[in-house]
């Protein structure tokens, strides 16, 4: 009687572990993932599962026209749009940075149902690890130990570019799918790389690298507005375009620059030449692409629309 009380209990457990195997083995973790959440609105992922530097595009249908709605990314508030006023669709990018730890976050939308009442409905994501190579570099020797003036006008820069990424136009200045800024190209390199600089280890590299022949045109990758095109100490003669919603893209090293601070520009439009100016061993273009302060790969938004 004990006996077979216990295979029955053996039984239950292995029944248990089997569901439980079955339950995990039901979470995707490629392709898209979805979720149905309270009056009727769906929450939609690309994946449930991003590298760092990467990108995962969400959807959330079900919206009445004038229904707000809230968006946290790793608990901090990002932009959602509407491709038209109308549509019951919104959007938003989920960019994860190059140096984000790896770990399970959360996707979340807050929002108000017809009587006031707030809901609350998210998505787990996992952040896996990037598969980054070191790389050892010799370049010259004030850009690994700048003298003060050079330091301090480094820093400037810096605070610069963060007031830029801080802002974000609430508005889509992107007009259909991303393209590469450079003409016949289809990949770049260099993304994420750890780096040593002349026996110092340094920040990674947050760009798309392109070897090219100083004075190749370049191309700004999507429409938008030039808020930068000046001379930095780092990345030499820059562009840097807002494509809204806190989508910016960077090109560096340039040799000239063709546009300037406030100029609108279309997708395709030559926006200068590349060069060899800044922190570079040679001429070849450096392409950045941030979202919402997220350093991601921005091979990864090619053909794609935010
Ligand atoms: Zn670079």
């Amino acid at each position: 009687m004990e006996i077979a009380k216990l295979n029955r209990v053996i039984l239950l457990l292995i029944f248990a572990c089997l569901l439980t195997a079955g339950v995990h083995a039901k979470q995707p973790v490629q392709g898209p993932v979805k979720k149905t959440c309270g009056t009727g609105i769906v929450l939609k992922l690309s994946a449930a599962a991003a590298s760092q530097g990467g990108l995962l595009l969400a959807e959330i249908s079900g919206v009445k026209p004038s229904q707000e709605l809230s968006a946290e990314w790793d608990g901090r508030p990002i932009p959602v749009w509407r491709e038209t006023p109308a549509s019951p669709k919104l959007h938003a990018l989920l960019g994860v940075d190059l140096e984000k730890p790896a770990g399970r976050y959360e996707w979340k939308l807050s929002w108000s149902g017809a009587d006031g009442k707030p809901f609350t409905c998210s998505l787990p994501v996992t952040v896996r690890a990037g598969k980054f190579p070191t790389e050892h570099l010799t370049v010259e020797k004030q850009f690994v130990q700048p003298d003060p003036e050079q330091q301090k006008r480094a820093e400037e820069d810096q605070k610069k570019m963060k007031a830029i990424y801080d802002t974000v136009t609430p508005e889509v200045l992107w007009k259909g799918k991303f393209v590469m800024p450079l003409k016949g190209v289809t990949t770049g390199g260099n993304f994420g790389r750890r780096r040593i600089l002349n026996g110092e280890a340094r920040s990674p590299h947050a760009g798309v690298d392109f070897p090219a022949a100083a004075g190749t045109p370049v191309y700004a990758a999507q429409s938008g507005k030039v808020v930068l095109a000046e001379n930095l100490y780092y990345s030499g003669n820059t562009v840097v375009i807002d494509h809204g919603f806190g989508i910016y893209t960077l090109y560096a090293h340039l040799s000239e620059i063709e546009v300037k601070a406030g100029d609108p520009v279309d997708a395709s439009d030559e926006i200068g030449k590349v060069g060899a100016t800044g922190r570079v061993t040679g001429p070849h273009l450096h392409w950045g692409l941030t979202i919402e302060h997220a350093r991601v790969n921005a091979l990864q938004i090619v053909q794609r629309q935010p």
